[in-house]
């Protein structure tokens, strides 16, 4: 893999800056694409993982739709010339414009996650004489066996509509008139490697489906949401996620009605392994008992080990000598910002290049300009090989 990396081109480029290898998102797309198009699937790529425009003009390209959590997102897909009939809007706090601009669009989808919300929708819908599409998140009390931070499918996590509150809302959508209930939606975390929750879940939808028969509604479409996760520690050994795995699970457990479209929510599968945040050693500092590697890059620039303590594979480019053991950390005047303790690199000198793997998701759009530091550029294989 290392070779995936052009060290010369590099050389010309001011770190940090992420660096996406589009080999891998176009290889990535294809699996997902075997698995989906002979089936009832949609695939709405999750924006928040990463919404550079490069990477997706290429999704939008593998026709896939769009699950968005801000008006931002709607926008930047609908920038992006995604359909929006393809774009779903997710999220506890829309606000009155976010909500106007999915109505004024004509999105797909609202996943609706409170009451409170629900009525809103149809209120702003109602003053445009328009009926907006909604899809009850529902809180299926999953647990996702994943990092607590990301976990979203619990009774006590703030997303979603618990299942004690459903027939309350159900009652309400009867008398909503600008409101047309199509679907119900799920998503119970990120990171997720072990399909047994999403089995656990499908379980969880079936009993809601028959639920929601029996109180007079007929759902067109299921949204599964997303969270399958990536392979952190090996990246070079799983650069393409399990989809056959993950796919399969939901093709034999769900029990769907004829005519019925399920609907999922991917983000990081799909962009997690093409991307690389590429920094420049600024120093070798020696402690008592530690030595340190102070990388030009910091939680600005990628905050996933800062705030979910998360595990990514790091290399030196320019180094083959052998090992020796190192903190690796940023400039940041923050005790978290740390990319890794104890972590084993060639003998690494003042200037040398570093690459931190599995980069491409929650990595360019969590930046920050804390410190007053610049966003940081990014090319893609494409640019950076001509
Ligand atoms: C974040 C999010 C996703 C995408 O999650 P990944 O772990 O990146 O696949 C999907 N749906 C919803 C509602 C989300 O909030």
């Amino acid at each position: 893999m290392i070779d995936r990396f052009p060290i010369p081109q590099f050389n010309q480029l001011t770190t940090p800056f992420y660096y996406y290898d589009l080999e891998v998102l176009r290889a990535t797309i294809d699996a997902v694409k075997q698995q989906v198009d002979s089936n009832p699937f949609q695939v709405h790529y999750a924006l928040k993982a990463n919404a550079n425009p490069k990477l997706l003009k290429i999704i939008k390209d593998a026709g896939f739709g769009a699950d968005c959590v801000s008006g931002g997102e709607v926008q930047a897909a609908l920038n992006a010339g995604i359909a929006a009939d393809k774009i779903v809007f997710a999220g506890v706090g829309k606000a009155d414009w976010e909500i106007n601009l999915g109505i004024d669009q004509e999105i797909f989808c609202f996943n609706v996650e409170s009451l409170p919300e629900l009525e809103t929708i149809h209120e702003l819908a109602a003053q445009k004489n328009k009926i907006a599409r909604v899809a009850l998140r529902i809180n299926p009390d999953v647990q996702a066996n994943t990092h607590a931070y990301i976990t979203t499918g619990l009774e006590e996590n703030k997303f979603g509509i618990n299942l004690s509150e459903l027939d309350e809302v159900l009652q309400k959508v009867k008398v909503l008139r600008n409101i047309a209930l199509i679907g119900m939606h799920v998503h119970i975390g990120s990171q997720i490697t072990d399909m047994s929750p999403y089995a656990d879940m499908c379980g969880k939808i079936n009993e809601l489906q028959l639920h929601f028969e029996s109180k007079g509604f007929k759902l067109k479409h299921i949204n599964v949401g997303g969270g399958l996760g990536v392979n952190y520690e090996q990246p070079d050994a799983h650069l393409i996620p399990d989809f056959e795995s993950y796919f399969k699970v939901f093709r034999e457990k769900l029990n769907l009605r004829s005519g019925q479209i399920v609907h999922f929510e991917l983000g990081r599968s799909i962009v997690a392994q093409c991307g690389s945040l590429i920094s420049k050693v600024l120093y070798i500092k020696k402690g008592s008992s530690k030595q340190y590697v102070i990388l030009d890059a910091g939680m600005t620039e990628l905050i996933r080990p800062a705030l979910y303590q998360a595990y990514h594979h790091i290399q030196n480019l320019s180094s083959g000598l052998p090992a020796q053991t190192y903190d690796v950390v940023g400039p940041i005047c923050e005790s978290t910002d740390v990319f890794a303790t104890d972590y084993r690199l060639p003998e690494t000198k003042r200037g040398d290049l570093i690459a931190i793997r599995s980069a491409g998701a929650y990595g360019e759009t969590m930046a920050s300009r804390y410190n007053l530091r610049n966003l940081p550029d990014s090319y893609t294989s494409d640019e950076v090989r001509g």
